[in-house]
């Protein structure tokens, strides 16, 4: 496998597909090419091209969790979730842009059953065992979006620039159809550059897991107030990012036998996250 360090974010990704493939901090790709879950000829580090730091609400791509988690800068809610995600070895490698692309986590999936996602014609988690999976956006894939920082950055409004477009980082997401069985709408030679995040008066992040540290979100909530508005999304409970109109929402979720459960955990956190956020 070659290993290529190219000189400008446009080189990077126009040299991206036909075998060749990105990567960051390597935590989700270097274990899945290890799987066989992805198959590379050549991979394009992206170090020197992705922007890395935070200024003025703008995150470089290449930022990794650990520097964004402590970052004064950046609002509550996304230090909470960078600091809630894997362990601190994982988020000193692990980069923002990497994170929101990750994997999902889903057993079938990782472990190559010849699932809807990989292609099939059926969802054997739903068939099966799916105590982790989603609750909304499953009747296709049940699977539940790992990324706790995607579900504050949707709740803050952020939105991405990449080496095509710009766009919000709600566009960045989308559920599996029949003719296209991918979860993000990132072209395969497009990378994500930076990140823009505005400024919510206050902001949460709160996440359940079955351990307290080192844990996938059963479910997380992020909630950001921006004057008389209050946004609410969820991490772990849709294929991906759920951005949750309101509480009452929830009422319209579609669990699973497994994963009524989660119903009440959202419910909670979700009262929690608008409780603990400070009035004008
Ligand atoms: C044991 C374990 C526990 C974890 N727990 C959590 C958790 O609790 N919460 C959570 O949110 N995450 C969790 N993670 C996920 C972790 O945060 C991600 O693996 C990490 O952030 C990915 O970043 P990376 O830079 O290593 O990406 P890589 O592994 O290098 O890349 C991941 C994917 O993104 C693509 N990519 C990377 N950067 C770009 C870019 N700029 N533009 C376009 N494509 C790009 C790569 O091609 C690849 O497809 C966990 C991971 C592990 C292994
Ligand atoms: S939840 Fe999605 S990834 Fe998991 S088995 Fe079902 S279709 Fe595959």
């Amino acid at each position: 496998m070659k290993f290529v360090r190219p000189e400008s974010p446009e080189a990077a990704a126009s040299s991206l597909g036909n075998g060749s493939v990105a990567l960051a901090g390597g935590t989700d790709l270097v274990p899945m090419l290890r799987d066989g879950l992805v198959q590379a000829d050549e991979l394009v580090f992206l170090r020197d091209v992705v922007p890395r730091g935070v200024q003025s609400g703008r995150i470089g791509a290449g930022t990794t969790l650990a520097e964004l988690e402590v970052d004064p800068e950046l609002p509550q809610a996304l230090r909470e979730a960078c600091a809630a995600s894997a362990s601190p070895q994982l988020r000193s490698m692990g980069t923002i842009g990497g994170n929101l692309l990750q994997a999902t986590r889903c057993w079938y999936w990782r472990l190559r059953f010849p699932c809807y996602l990989h292609g099939g014609d059926r969802c054997h988690a739903r068939q099966g065992t799916h105590r982790e999976h989603a609750i909304f956006g499953n009747d296709r894939c049940a699977s539940a979006h790992p990324s706790d920082p995607a579900a504050a950055l949707l709740a803050l409004g952020a939105r991405l620039q990449t080496t095509r477009r710009e766009l919000p980082v709600a566009d960045l997401y989308r559920l599996p159809t029949e003719e296209n069985r991918n979860l993000t709408a990132l072209e395969r030679d497009e990378l994500i550059l930076e990140l823009d995040v505005p400024t919510p008066d206050a902001s949460v992040y709160l996440k359940a897991m079955d351990r307290r540290a080192w844990s996938f979100a059963l479910v997380g909530v992020a909630a950001a107030r921006f004057g008389a508005e209050t946004r609410l999304a969820l991490a772990g409970v849709a294929p991906v990012p759920w951005l949750l109109e309101n509480p009452s929402a929830l009422e319209q979720s579609t669990p699973l036998p497994g994963t009524a459960y989660k119903v009440e955990i959202a419910r909670a956190l979700v009262r929690r996250a608008l409780a603990s956020l400070p009035t004008t």
